[in-house]
């Protein structure tokens, strides 16, 4: 099998008393599309930082292309980075702003503008390349950034919360566009969020952190279908972690049925009920467990028979929707 394309080889970062990032082995295959999910503080953004070279690794290397990265300056890595801010030059045009790294490179001005409208061209932005960026949408600045980011046509992409800062509906739709863009182009995007379903739509490799570690990494199926751990299905959510006998497992709220007939189940009282448009979730208390179970129903299901709070219910699921945890 090939090696990586980007490689990171038991890279810890310690600032001070913290350790922000620790032994973290990490392989990305080449045109792959890569988010780092996790809760805030467990280390993503410095994980990424170090990748671009805006901060030192404590311990261990990072291999691009073959070529050992790990202390070489940001600009010669072959890495770009997209910041959630954007960082647009306000007293530049959209051109000048897409064309600017290629001016730090010492190209000549007819290429470098010829490039920036082939590159504000896919970003569709072809019609607004002589705005200034206080005269575009958070959108469009985005796609700004990104063009800008990618003139130089990296090995790899970096994006640090790239989506953030744009409100849910835009949020979905630059998401799709990025996605679009990253397989149009064919570069590798490494992109870091905080978002479950942000990383369940756009990534190939789904890498999951907690703590400073990497706690999965698999592709986006996987990481929903087989979490690896307690922290992995409860994080990336939608699942119910139960203790059956001496075995933990996780099921998918919408692979759990519920009764009111008293069958070979769980016998819960229903707690709370949400409706959310096209399902309803049953939320139900177990006698002897703190978390609510929670049980995904379509909302033909649901009204047939409605249930409603203070029902004692039986809860149910097959065997094989039962997916066993790492202890
Ligand atoms: P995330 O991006 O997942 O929110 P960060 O990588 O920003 O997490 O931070 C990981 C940990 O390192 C946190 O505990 C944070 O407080 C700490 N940290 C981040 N940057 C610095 C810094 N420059 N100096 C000291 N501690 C830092």
């Amino acid at each position: 099998m090939a090696a990586p394309h980007l490689e990171l080889v038991n890279v810890s970062k310690q600032y001070a008393d913290t350790p922000a990032v620790r032994g973290v082995n990490l392989g990305v295959n080449e045109g792959a599309y890569v988010c780092i999910l996790g809760p805030s503080g467990c280390g993503k953004s410095t994980l990424l930082r170090m990748v671009a070279g805006h901060e030192t690794v404590s311990d261990g290397d990072i291999v691009l292309a073959g070529q050992n990265i790990t202390t070489l300056n940001p600009a010669q890595r072959g890495t770009a980075m997209m910041f959630q801010s954007y960082a647009l030059f306000p007293h530049l045009s959209v051109r000048d702003n897409v064309a600017f790294p290629l001016r730090m490179r010492g190209v000549d001005q007819a290429d470098r503008l010829t490039q920036a409208d082939d590159m504000l061209e896919r970003v569709q932005l072809g019609s607004l390349s002589n705005r200034f960026p206080a005269q575009l949408s958070g959108g469009q600045q985005q796609r700004v950034a990104l063009a800008r980011a990618m003139i130089t046509t990296p090995r790899v992409l970096l994006l640090d919360e790239p989506l953030s800062a744009l409100d849910p509906f835009l949020r979905v739709q630059i998401r799709s566009e990025l996605r679009q863009l990253q397989r149009d182009l064919g570069i590798t995007f490494v992109h870091v969020t905080h978002s479950q379903d942000e990383a369940l739509a756009l990534a190939d490799q789904v890498v999951v952190m907690n703590d400073g570690e990497i706690q999965q990494s698999s592709t986006a199926f996987d990481v929903f279908n087989k979490p690896r751990s307690e922290f992995v299905a409860k994080f990336i959510g939608g699942h119910n972690v139960l203790s059956l006998g001496d075995r933990r497992v996780s099921i998918r709220s919408d692979r759990m049925s519920i009764s009111r007939q008293a069958r070979d189940g769980l016998f819960a009282t229903v707690v709370d009920i949400e409706f959310q448009g096209a399902s309803v979730l049953v939320k139900s208390q177990l006698d002897d467990d703190v978390d609510a179970v929670v049980v995904q129903l379509s909302d033909e299901r649901f009204f047939d028979q409605p249930l409603v709070v203070g029902e004692s219910v039986c809860l149910m699921w097959r065997e094989e929707d039962a997916h066993t945890l790492a202890a």
